[in-house]
């Protein structure tokens, strides 16, 4: 049998465990565990890092016993990787192997007045203060300021940190913890595309940078040892997998650019999952951008490979959005209702729905930007909304690669896709409408955890997975052709761009 590579994919939805045959990219089984969310206060999300590591056991679990039940002996899983919801902050006590407080969810707002003392205080109150370093602007969004609530807020963080018990990490660091031992020599350690969305991160140097960390004033003895995306970092202790090798390690966008192929400069891909981003490959320089988008480390295959860069347009809401409209507003029973309703109504009337749950990510960077609903009429009804919503994540895409075009200067001709949005076949649709070029998806849309699998099965020491351009797979694919005239998409554009005004000032 070909050898077989396994991977976990912990969203901010759901934990996936699939196992991927290493000669054609197959999947032979998987599982997957839908994860809670919690929304203590306005604008705060956590999760439970015992429930995510829970959901990581059972996906486990249960994909080895489909395994068994086809005769498939799990000794032939030869590697696993681990691939991950991005800067969602943990903090646990290595002694106990208790975390000290729940996640918080990369989306999360409670450090919106934190972000703006930091902003205040930078010269010219400049959010681009530490962009020449990390790549990033100062936000809500990245982890140094979600661990700096951590610290100021909760007492057994604190102590612990006093007590030089606390660890901190980002989900992939969590997991690998957990899976080679916790508390008992467990392996603290992450990859340099998840280190390189913390603001600790020298994207320069490629390593936590103590200028930084005083900038935070976070101690960097809690900090995880930072290694490459493609190497054995521990072994597997107990679980049906014990003593497999965890040997890749991928932030979840990453490893959709690798699952996607895109290893060459130039190379992007879109990923319509709670939120939706945009990468593109930037090849071993890093590429600033002037447009609002980030810049972000996308992978360094192997200890003495170069690292590869990215430039990223992120959008905090996408199908997070169908997910409120489903659990907040009970308009659909299930995600995928939503394409019926929005095939019923065929448009949108005049309705357009900006989802500024979370304040607006990229061009814009604005957490002070709320969610509107404008342009309702007597005739508006749930059909209407459901489109607007659909159209909201379109347009969203539609401003980050108009960013993307502006800054590499060479306008993308096709957007490759993948996530769980994009089995919403009007969504693919409407979105090659509103570019005005065609959208590709692979028929297999798990290229999160196949670009994990992809480099746990190449790392050194396991070597199963050959990641040179003749032995990469071939994907099969479907296309999505634009439909309407530019003079439509435009229309429609501008409209959304106004009602993006009004979220970023609905207060005055
Ligand atoms: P993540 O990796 O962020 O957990 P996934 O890639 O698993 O996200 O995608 C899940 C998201 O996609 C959810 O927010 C869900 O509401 C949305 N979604 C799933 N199926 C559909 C669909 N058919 N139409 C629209 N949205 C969908």
């Amino acid at each position: 049998m070909d050898p077989l590579v396994a991977a976990i994919d912990q969203g901010t939805s759901s934990t996936r465990f699939l196992v991927f045959n290493a000669k054609t990219a197959e999947v032979i089984s998987q599982h997957q565990v839908e994860i809670n969310q919690s929304f203590p206060k306005e604008g705060w999300v956590e999760e439970d890092p015992k429930e995510i590591m829970q959901s990581v056991y059972e996906c486990m679990e249960r994909t080895c016993e489909k395994l068994c039940e086809r005769n498939i002996d799990v000794s032939n899983i030869k590697a696993v990787g681990v691939t991950n919801q991005r800067e969602t902050t943990l903090v646990w006590d290595k002694e106990t192997g208790e975390p000290l407080y729940n996640a918080i969810v990369w989306l999360d707002l409670r450090t919106q007045s934190t972000v703006e003392r930091l902003i205040n205080k930078a010269p010219e109150i400049n959010k681009n203060h530490l962009k020449h370093k990390t790549g990033l602007p100062i936000s809500t969004y990245f982890s140094a300021v979600k661990l700096r609530w951590l610290l100021d807020n909760v007492d057994e963080v604190a102590q612990a940190v006093m007590s030089e018990r606390a660890m901190f990490g980002t989900v992939d660091s969590w997991i690998i913890w957990c899976l080679t031992g916790g508390r008992n020599g467990g392996v603290h350690c992450t990859d340099v595309s998840n280190a390189s969305r913390t603001m600790l991160f020298n994207i320069h140097t490629m390593d936590w940078d103590p200028e930084l960390c005083r900038y935070f004033d976070v101690p960097m003895e809690i900090l995880p040892k930072v290694r490459s995306s493609s190497e054995i970092y521990g072994y597997m202790k107990s679980t049906s997998l014990a003593g497999v090798p965890i040997s890749g390690c991928l932030g979840d966008q990453s490893a959709a650019l690798v699952g996607q192929m895109c290893f060459k400069e130039g190379q992007a891909k879109n990923t319509y999952g709670t939120g939706c981003f945009l990468l593109r490959h930037t090849g071993t320089k890093p590429v600033m951008s002037d447009h609002g988008l980030l810049t972000t480390v996308a992978y360094k295959m192997g200890k003495d490979e170069p690292a590869c860069y990215a430039l990223e347009g992120s959008v905090a809401i996408a199908g997070a959005v169908v997910r409120w409209l489903k659990d907040n507003m009970g308009i659909v029973k299930s995600s995928s209702e939503i394409e019926t309703l929005a095939a019923a109504a065929g448009s949108s009337y005049g309705c357009y729905f900006v989802p500024a749950f979370s304040g607006l990510y990229a061009p814009y960077w604005e957490p002070s930007a709320r969610g509107i609903i404008c342009g309702l009429t007597q005739f508006t009804n749930r059909n209407h909304l459901a489109f607007a919503a659909l159209e909201a994540v379109c347009f969203q895409t539609r401003e980050i690669l108009d960013a993307m075009n502006q800054d590499s200067g060479v306008p993308l001709t096709q957007l490759k896709v993948d996530g769980g949005m994009t089995a919403n076949r009007l969504l693919m649709q409407l979105q090659a409408d509103i570019l005005c070029i065609p959208v590709v998806r692979p028929t297999m849309s798990e290229t999160t955890a196949l670009g994990a699998a992809m480099a746990a099965g190449a790392a050194e020491g396991v070597e199963v997975w050959n990641l040179s351009p003749d032995h990469l797979p071939h994907v099969t694919s479907e296309k999505y052709e634009p439909q309407i005239n530019l003079e439509e998409s435009e229309f429609r554009f501008a409209r959304w761009k106004k009602a993006v005004q009004k979220a970023m000032n609905w207060e005055t």
